[in-house]
């Protein structure tokens, strides 16, 4: 089953949200959960949708909006 297709049907296991994919479509490296900030990871295309296997996700961090008047 194509990684889309499973990011359609697959919530979180913990909040039953939307997830989002992290990667590509060609390698993508897990389905992350906004809400909980949790990373569940995807071995040989088979996303591991436990809540002990997911991993704390942290944003890139956005830059510091500074005023520059
Ligand atoms: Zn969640």
């Amino acid at each position: 089953m194509q990684i889309a297709t499973l990011l359609k049907i697959l919530a979180c296991p913990k909040c039953q949200g939307d997830l989002q994919l992290i990667g590509s479509s060609e390698a993508p490296e897990g389905f992350l959960c906004t809400q909980c900030a949790l990373l569940y990871p995807i071995e040989d295309d088979i996303p591991i949708m436990l809540e002990s296997s997911a991993q704390p996700y942290n944003k890139p961090k956005s830059k510091v909006e500074t005023c520059e008047s």
